[in-house]
């Protein structure tokens, strides 16, 4: 039997432990991506999910689904604060979340973050949520394309998160319709981040089994190095009115109990696996983190990246200049080599000596009459005119000027 709905999560090849969270239940499906601290993404993500679950239920209507989904992610917001409150050391700890509720053929989608929703529909993927990072404002304000977005240093940083920051967080809402067929795809930027849009449509479109896509998801981005939590959840649109996943599915840090004071034993698991994989440590990924959506932050923030713009725009002119500057010498030394050599050869019908050599770049001749002399080249016997007809190369101007004299002793 085909499944509609599933969820799926891996911590991935170069993190210690999954700070991703995913849902995915019979009217509700919701990503977390949790950041911050050494102990706090897993909690803030896992809390999240935990404290949204509870809307999973029918609703009247689709606006009745999306003041539900905005109180309960306030509601996780709020509880994170409280959680921060009791627990210090979490401080700073922050998650993104991005869920629908499904009312029939419509969806309530309510979005934070840089976690995505896309759909899909015909084989064609289309992202219907915006990443709430600098680069996404970077693209919005036409400094940057999409595609340098994708690659730009600082592309983990998130402009908005729910956590202990802000007491009222600007959440995207939005009502979408959709048709029998659509399927949605819901994922942390684990996966986004590491496998192009094109081929996560193309998964899609190869398994229609909610559980297989997911797998096979997950397995293109660990074939991409998966250096971070990967975490998808897919909604299958079929005729009944909700998109069951075959009960409530928890995965990634929301499916383990919750144990944010025990933050000694966290690093005891961690140090030997960084121990065992020594490498690990280094190329793990920079740790996302949240920087507050002030414009004074946001004007630094522009202001680096147009410095560091002008610094690679340097760099890369002093290098082209290097390099252009680099083979005209190549140029110049090559020709003043040719410049050195003479050969014997046909001018005008005469014998002749030529300086250079004989090769051509492209129209330009390498070599140029050095002299003609008075030996017509129909006087010399058949071998000899067919040796200069073909040229006789010497290394320098006294042997060219014997070949002369031997060819004139030869007509005596
Ligand atoms: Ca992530």
């Amino acid at each position: 039997m085909t499944r509609l709905s599933a969820a799926g999560s891996h911590v991935g090849k170069v993190r210690a432990n999954n700070q991703d969270s995913g849902y995915a239940g019979e009217h509700l499906f919701v990503v977390a991506d949790g950041m911050g601290g050494h102990a706090g993404g897993d909690v803030a993500s896992a809390l999240a999910i935990q404290s949204i679950a509870h809307i999973d239920q029918p609703y009247e209507s689709v606006d009745d689904a999306i003041e539900a989904l905005r109180s309960a992610l306030l509601e996780a917001n709020h509880e994170l604060a409280e959680t921060v409150f009791e627990h210090p050391e979490l401080a700073g700890m922050g998650t993104t979340v991005s869920g629908i509720v499904r009312v029939g053929d419509q969806l309530a989608l309510a979005h934070i973050g840089d976690s995505r929703i896309y759909r899909w529909r015909e084989g064609t993927l289309t992202q219907v949520t915006k990443d709430h990072t600098f680069v996404q404002r970077l693209v919005d304000s036409g400094r940057i394309t999409a595609d340098e977005a994708a690659v730009h240093p600082r592309r983990s940083v998130l402009m908005r998160v729910l956590g202990d920051v802000d007491l009222t967080p600007e959440i995207d809402v939005e009502v979408l319709t959709t048709d029998v067929g659509d399927r949605w795809l819901l994922c942390s930027d684990g996966l986004s981040g590491y496998v192009t849009e094109t081929r996560m449509g193309e998964i899609l479109t190869e398994q229609p089994d909610a559980e297989r896509a997911i797998q096979a998801l997950i397995d293109e981005s660990l074939d991409n190095g998966a250096p971070d939590n990967v975490t998808a959840v897919v909604v299958g649109i079929d005729r009944s009115p909700s998109s069951s996943a075959g009960g409530p599915v928890m995965v990634g840090s929301a499916a383990r109990p919750l144990s944010y004071s025990a933050s000694t034993s966290k690093r005891s698991v961690r140090l030997p696996s960084l121990l065992l994989h020594p490498l690990s440590a280094v190329t793990a990924p920079a740790d996302e983190h949240f920087e507050p959506e002030s414009e004074e932050f946001l004007h630094a923030l522009i202001a680096e990246y147009e410095r560091n713009k002008v610094r690679r725009r340097i760099v890369w002119l002093v290098g082209v200049l290097l390099i252009a500057s680099l083979i005209i010498g190549l140029l110049v030394a090559g020709y003043q080599w040719t410049q050195s050599r003479y050969f014997v050869g046909v001018s005008n019908g005469q014998v002749a000596i030529f300086q250079g050599v004989q090769q051509n770049i492209g129209p330009f001749p390498l070599s140029t009459v050095y002299f003609e002399s008075d030996i017509d080249i129909d006087d010399l016997s058949p071998f000899s005119r067919e040796r200069v007809e073909s040229t006789i190369n010497a290394s320098d101007l006294p042997e060219a000027l014997s070949i002369i004299d031997r060819l004139e002793n030869e007509l005596d």
